[in-house]
């Protein structure tokens, strides 16, 4: 499998092939590339893709990426969301050369849009949008001319003049490009261009009652900043001829529109907008609620910027949509986590172990902080004559080849002793409250003359020094796939059970755990502190399990 994905690297994908002929031919010196997002949410994976394309473009050739904030609908955007923005490239590891905004294009939209009623390639329409979308024919049967249509150019400049000057009321009146009713391409039949909405934008305040579509600031904008190759999604394929229609009847910098597939990941849903309605609708906690595919819920789960890249990487471009595998993401952040985690023992449902014969009294055990990473040393892990393991991690009656604790059988416990189960003490009920075990003295790990094997190893803390912490575990945040692609409401698909708070009982070294640091749970996954933690309690957010847990499900069918 590394092979082949090696091999892929190697590979050029169909947008570096065609910048490279770029830059051979002398076409352009060095590109110029830009992330446009629309202020009206938090950035998700979907938007990590396109990202990672845009900024890795431009770190592979020479050139530069802006950032622009498409924010021409006032209605929905909002400053709260231009800087979560700002922050989740930030933190992906990314810097853009000028952070711009649409919105101080809207002078130069204008001019734009009087040059072209002044070339008689722009009208004022007082149709409704419903009389529009009469007349606007089928994909094969023409569309009809607005009776507005043949307005004179001094009409057209004195009509939107007063649009613009507030004189109309919201939907009374657009401007519209003059093409061709007939045309093949239906977003060409006299496409609108601005439309009124009296409404307060988030940086120009009341200062206009008239917005461009789309279509009127997209290309422009691009061509205002001279980016050279402007990388969009799939669904924008018909609207380049009309990007390019503009573009050339303005007379303005050629930029060049080229698409990509929007990236779909399975068991959640990558749309601002239905991200949105989680949120309103309090299914979640918030935009960065550690079940949510933003990049903010994301960092909050435990993921790092590395392990998102990789997995953008990984996935990389293509031109036709498919549905990515959750399960490449997790396997990705497993492998970064897994070089940088420090190794922690947490006990989830213990059992006591009381270890008969011990007369020690405060013995710090060294344990490495991670195998992977020596230049991250070790920390000292007390041991006690009461300790805690997993309850499951005994069995009275074992079947063969259970090489976990059972009666009469040894275990090593990870970075201490070999213990020996004498006997097993239960209550009233027969439930099991103690273990009463031996420990051999001369096993101690790193100094093991006893000369014994086992074949298990387990985790496990001091009970007078364990540290209790709240455990929030995550699971798909819904049941099925692609829940955007069923039948009636993707909310209905929503996973009841995809939170589940548990105790953990901690080796003490835990308390000083920092938001930015990543553990892992001996043989239990990989965990971040939240920020919901206090002085008092420290919550811990499980990012990912050590094994792929529904791949098993999947197997056992
Ligand atoms: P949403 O539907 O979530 O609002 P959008 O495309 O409307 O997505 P924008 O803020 O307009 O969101 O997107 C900014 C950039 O990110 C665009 O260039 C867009 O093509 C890209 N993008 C958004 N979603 C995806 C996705 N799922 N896969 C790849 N690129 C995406
Ligand atoms: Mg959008």
């Amino acid at each position: 499998m590394t092979e082949e994905i090696k091999k892929e690297e190697v590979h050029l994908n169909f947008l570096e092939e065609i910048i490279e002929a770029d830059l051979q031919s002398g076409k352009y010196k060095s590109i110029v590339t830009r992330f446009p997002p629309e202020p009206n949410g938090y950035l998700h994976l979907g938007h990590a893709s396109s990202i990672c394309l845009n900024f890795g473009l431009t770190q592979k050739y020479p050139g530069n990426t802006n950032l622009r904030f498409d924010d021409t609908n006032p209605v929905t955007e909002d400053t709260e969301y231009v800087e979560s923005i700002k922050d989740d490239i930030r933190w992906l590891g990314f810097t853009w050369k000028h952070e711009l905004y649409a919105s101080d294009y809207f002078d130069t939209l204008y001019e734009y849009a009087i040059d072209l009623i002044k070339k008689g390639l722009a009208y004022v329409d007082d149709s409704t949008s419903e009389e529009m979308a009469m007349m606007k024919g089928t994909p094969t049967e023409a569309g009809r001319n607005s009776k507005y249509r043949d307005r004179t150019i001094d009409e057209n400049l004195e009509l939107f003049r007063k649009m613009k000057d507030g004189a109309f009321e919201d939907g009374t009146r657009t401007l519209r490009a003059k093409i061709d009713m007939a045309h093949i391409n239906m977003l060409m039949r006299d496409p609108v261009l601005y439309r009124i909405k009296h409404a307060h934008h988030h940086r120009t305040g009341d200062k206009w009652c008239i917005y461009p579509m789309y279509d009127m600031a997209h290309g422009q904008s691009d061509s205002i900043e001279n980016i050279t190759h402007s990388i969009c999604t799939l669904e924008f394929v018909p609207h380049r001829e009309l990007y390019d229609w503009l573009i050339e009847k303005l007379n303005i910098y050629p930029s060049q529109q080229y698409e990509f597939a929007r990236r779909n990941i399975n068991y959640t849903v990558t749309s601002k907008r239905k991200l949105l309605q989680l949120v309103n609708e309090g299914h979640v906690a918030g935009w960065d609620d550690p079940r949510m595919p933003t990049i903010s819920g994301l960092r909050r789960r435990g993921y790092t910027p590395e392990s998102i890249r990789e997995f953008c990487n990984r996935i990389g471009i293509a031109k036709r949509e498919n549905i990515v595998d959750v399960g490449l993401l997790e396997f990705c952040v497993r492998e970064h986590l897994n070089r940088i985690a420090f190794r922690r023992m947490v006990v989830f449902d213990p059992v006591k172990i009381i270890i008969t014969n011990y007369t020690g009294f405060g013995e710090l055990l060294a344990s490495e902080n991670n195998p992977e990473d020596q230049s991250t040393g070790s920390r000292g892990i007390p041991f006690g004559k009461e300790l805690f393991i997993e309850r499951d991690d005994f069995m009275e009656d074992p079947p063969k080849k259970y090489f976990r604790l059972a009666p009469g059988q040894m275990v090593r416990l990870k970075s201490a002793y070999i213990i020996k189960c004498d006997e097993v003490i239960k209550d009233v009920n027969g439930d099991i409250t103690e273990l009463h075990c031996t420990y051999i003295p001369e096993s101690k790990s790193g100094n093991d003359t006893s000369g014994i094997n086992v074949k298990g190893t387990l985790h496990w803390v001091t009970a007078a020094k364990a540290v209790e912490v709240e455990v929030r575990e995550y699971d798909r945040l819904f049941k099925v796939e692609n829940p955007s692609g069923g039948e009636g409401d993707f909310k209905d698909y929503i996973n009841p059970y995809s939170l589940k708070i548990v105790k953990g009982f901690a080796e003490p070294a835990i308390m000083d755990a920092k938001l930015s640091d990543r553990f892992q749970f001996m043989r239990k996954g990989y965990y971040c502190l939240d920020k919901d933690s206090t002085d008092t309690k420290l919550v811990f957010n499980r990012t990912v399990t050590l094994k792929d847990a529904w791949a098993k499900e999947v197997k056992k069918g």
